[in-house]
């Protein structure tokens, strides 16, 4: 089939080049002539593992190509993919909804024949409705928009994309073309249907809650633990071996209870406060009060890693070397959109200390958000004389450090592990102060 995709950022250039390895004829679309350039030339213009090897077999089977031109677009296909980003917009938790709009204001008057916009970004309770209405208001051609949330997880975006634990897909049953919309979606998705991924068919609220309830649960996961690991802090428990036994509980399950500096990244924190505020509007206020209080555990994360750091360098941050490495909101993706790890390292520079970061994929994102900071290009040169080093996203590089790597580099042994991801045992052993997060 023909398909298009709006938006060729880390999901939509991901869908695009895994709807053309399902055999698809696929043009992507992005406002922004570099990344088009970067994908058209084979380049995936961010880190994620495995995906330029798709981009590429597929740009040289003739399957699929980048562009800046809607007409374009408009042309090729019945089937467009909303791919664009929902931040969150300034000075307010609310979702920006103008990148959205501006897709679908621009392309719908280019709609020539019965066409169908499937989003796929996190958007607002409602949004999808409000779109097709919009749409129909600038063509005369049938238009109509459905809603198919996606899951992916940066690091793990080819196989999140080509084998979902599920797929959903809002549909507007007041609709006539509603079976029509399920068709064409259900014959793209033919092959990852057959392998037995499931497929939900719901209507268009539904499918939006779907996507931020996700989030909002994962969030609530690592807020609860966080929120427990207070209380071992407080009792000298550990909350790593609690989250373990825990975790033996199929009802709960181990994954998603890291006690550690908290949640980050483009997704979970603009989508519980989007959530929130949708919830606000709809006059839903116990999920209100309730998603406040995952962020505000979430973020007190933060300022906790920041004292911690003050203490291990004897009260005050003024004028210390402290060694951050990290950047990346998680391992195996460069994103550092509201990373935590960037957040605590801008608010210990903030306190006056030198702060010299280290990440193994994440620097030049890092370097033009904050330029501010002295970047290293290995753990040793961040860890140069150091009174401090912390240990802020969980890469296998950091997990597999030794003290001896760094016994000689640093000015005074003393670590932060804001992930609980170091061996305790060992850095102690070797005369290091370790503090992690819960643990004793
Ligand atoms: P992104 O910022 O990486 O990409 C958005 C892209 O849209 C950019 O390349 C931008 O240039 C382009 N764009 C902006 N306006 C446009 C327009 N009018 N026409 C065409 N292109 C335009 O964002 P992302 O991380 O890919 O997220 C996109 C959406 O997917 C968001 O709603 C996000 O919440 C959701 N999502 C993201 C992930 C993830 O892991 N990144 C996972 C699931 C869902």
């Amino acid at each position: 089939m023909r398909c298009t995709v709006f938006g060729t950022g880390y999901l939509g250039a991901t869908h695009a080049a895994c709807m053309a390895e399902l055999g698809h004829d696929v043009i992507g679309v992005d406002v922004d002539p570099g990344k088009v350039a970067k994908l058209s030339d084979g380049v995936v213009p961010f880190y994620e593992p495995g995906l330029e090897d798709v981009l590429r077999r597929n740009l040289d089977a003739g399957r699929l190509r980048f562009t800046t031109s809607y007409a374009e677009a408009a042309e090729h296909a019945d089937v467009h993919f909303l791919g664009v980003g929902t931040p969150q917009k300034k000075g307010e938790y609310a979702a920006d909804l103008k990148y959205v709009h501006a897709v679908v204001d621009t392309l719908a008057p280019m709609l020539r024949r019965p066409s169908v916009i499937v989003g796929k970004s996190t958007v607002p309770v409602g949004t999808a409705a409000a779109l097709g209405a919009r749409a129909r208001r600038l063509t005369s051609a049938e238009v109509e928009v459905a809603w198919n949330p996606e899951f992916l997880r940066e690091g793990f975006a080819v196989k999140d994309t080509l084998r979902p634990d599920r797929l959903v897909l809002g549909v507007d049953s007041s609709r006539d073309a509603a079976g029509w919309v399920e068709e064409m979606v259900r014959e793209i998705y033919a092959d990852v249907i057959a392998a037995q991924v499931p497929f939900l068919l719901t209507d268009l609220a539904t499918a939006e809650l779907v996507k931020v309830s996700a989030n909002a649960f994962l969030a609530t996961k690592i807020s609860f633990i966080n929120a427990v690991s207070e209380v071992c802090e407080a009792t000298g428990a550990d909350v790593t071996m609690l989250a373990d036994a825990l975790g033996y509980d199929a009802r709960i399950g181990r994954r998603f209870l890291n006690a550690g500096l908290g949640f980050g990244g483009g997704c979970l924190p603009k989508d519980i406060r989007a959530f929130m505020a949708r919830s606000g509007e709809l006059g839903a206020d116990h999920a209100v009060a309730f998603l406040r209080e995952v962020d505000n555990i979430n973020m007190r994360r933060r300022t906790k890693v920041v004292d911690m750091a003050a203490r291990a360098c004897g009260g005050s941050l003024l004028g210390a070397n402290v060694a951050v490495l990290g950047a990346a909101f998680k391992p195996e993706s460069d994103d550092v959109r509201d990373s935590p790890a960037l957040n605590v390292a801008g608010m210990i520079q903030l306190h006056g200390a030198v702060v010299t970061v280290y990440d193994p994929k994440a620097l030049e994102n890092s370097r033009r958000v904050f330029p501010t900071l002295n970047y290293a290009t290995s753990v040793a040169e961040a860890c140069e004389r150091a009174d401090v080093v912390l240990v802020l996203t969980e890469w296998d590089e950091f997990t597999a450090l030794r003290p001896e790597d760094l016994n000689r580099v640093v000015r005074a042994k003393s670590i932060i592990d804001g992930r609980n991801c170091l061996n305790r045992a060992s850095w102690r052993a070797a005369g290091w102060v370790y503090a992690g997060l819960g643990t004793p």
